[in-house]
């Protein structure tokens, strides 16, 4: 029986343990300790943000980002619509509503022409948003002048949820440093992996400042742990930081990896048909955290869910691209500015496994069975 090949798995570098260890060693077991500073500082110099902040998670720092942009019970965010839930359920936990934004077709990501309608009208109405958050998807960026030309212009901040986007460019910098606040996961199947983590970067130290006290319990500076807000535990662990600062090091090359799985995929599938990869507009570079594809039923006499079924039989693992937000139950009440790209493409999009770390032969080996469900259609 084959080995099953999976979505994304984590991906170890050489030198992750030996800042493990350090830590061990001097005993830095804790959500403090040098390897939390140092991770900080490389990757705000990675990214070029002047500022960083290590948390649990990238949920969490969206949270901090949007209480620290002032978003308050009541609100409205516009949120893209084609996400991951951890983008807009941070915007609930705050007691404000999400709208959704649907995309464009050329980045699968939020819609300019969208947003800046959808702005002038609530505009007219005295009802602007408290926030825009907008999502770099699949490693892909947005089309962020454009966006934040439209923001700045009814002084509405922009925070960027670039988790997924992480070693991208954007006119050769990095998404998730142009709003006023942007953030990143380490979570297990991303580009790279404390374990569990996440940041939030800002060229603003106040606001980073301010993320650091709230995820620390909101703690006032005084021995006897006075308290003039509520906080939270969202610090990073210092054994995490220091998995986190190896994982920096490959950075480039687990993109390339990465990169290089879409490539192949592209050459040997591109020609079916029915089948279009993600674009990726000339703007910048994209992660290709995942390879994603789509199937059109009409033309590839097959859909995404053939695919998935089969493959799933044969142990490779496949996902439907996220299911937009504005589809989701939970978020029945909530307003969409639909132009209904999202649903189009989440009706025939699939994402191939795409880790760092696949050999050449399981390429081949998805390669061959997306070939032969074309086969015994
Ligand atoms: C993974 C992810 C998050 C959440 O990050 P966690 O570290 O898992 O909390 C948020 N947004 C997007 C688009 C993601 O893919």
């Amino acid at each position: 029986m084959n080995q099953p090949i999976l979505l994304s798995t984590p991906h170890m570098g050489a030198q992750e343990l030996e800042f493990v260890k350090e830590a061990f060693e001097t005993n830095w077991v804790a959500p403090v300790g040098p390897n939390i500073d140092a991770f900080e500082q490389e990757f705000s110099q990675v990214v070029g943000s002047k500022y960083s902040a290590a948390l649990s998670s990238g949920t969490a720092a969206l949270h901090l980002a949007l209480k620290l942009v002032g978003v308050k019970s009541g609100d409205e965010v516009f949120c893209s619509t084609f996400t991951f839930i951890a983008s807009a359920s941070p915007i609930t936990y705050l007691g404000a509503k999400p709208v959704f934004i649907d995309s464009d077709r050329l980045s699968w990501n939020m819609d300019p022409n969208l947003l800046a309608d959808a702005l002038a009208k609530r505009d007219k109405q005295g009802k602007l948003p408290k926030a825009v958050l907008l999502v770099h998807l699949y490693g892909q960026s947005a089309d962020l002048e454009p966006i934040l030309a439209i923001c700045d212009r009814y002084s509405i901040p922009v925070i960027e949820d670039a988790a997924e986007a992480l070693g991208a460019t954007y006119k050769n910098t990095s998404p998730g440093t142009w709003g006023r606040a942007g953030i990143f996961s380490f979570n297990g199947n991303k580009i790279i992996t404390t374990s569990g983590g996440g940041m939030l970067v800002s060229d603003d130290l106040n606001l980073i400042d301010k993320a650091k006290f709230l995820a620390t319990q909101a703690r006032d500076p005084q021995p006897h742990y006075e308290h003039t807000e509520i906080g939270f535990n969202y610090r990073l662990s210092n054994i995490s930081a220091g998995i986190g600062r190896g994982q920096l090091l490959v950075l480039k090359e687990r993109v390339a990896a990465r990169r290089k799985n879409f490539e192949i995929y592209r050459e040997a599938l591109g020609d079916l048909p029915g089948i279009q990869f993600m674009p990726e507009p000339n703007y910048g570079v994209s992660t290709r955290w995942l390879s994603c594809l789509t199937f059109d039923p009409q033309i590839a006499g097959i859909d995404r869910e053939q695919v998935r079924l089969q493959l799933l039989a044969k142990q490779i693992e496949t996902r439907p691209v996220w299911k937009p937000m504005h589809l989701q139950p939970v978020f029945a009440d909530c307003e969409c500015i639909n132009n209904g790209v999202a649903e189009d493409l989440f009706q025939k999009g699939l994402c191939l496994p795409s880790g760092s770390n696949l050999s050449d032969a399981d390429l081949a080996r998805v390669i061959s069975e997306i070939k032969q469900v074309y086969k015994f259609k």
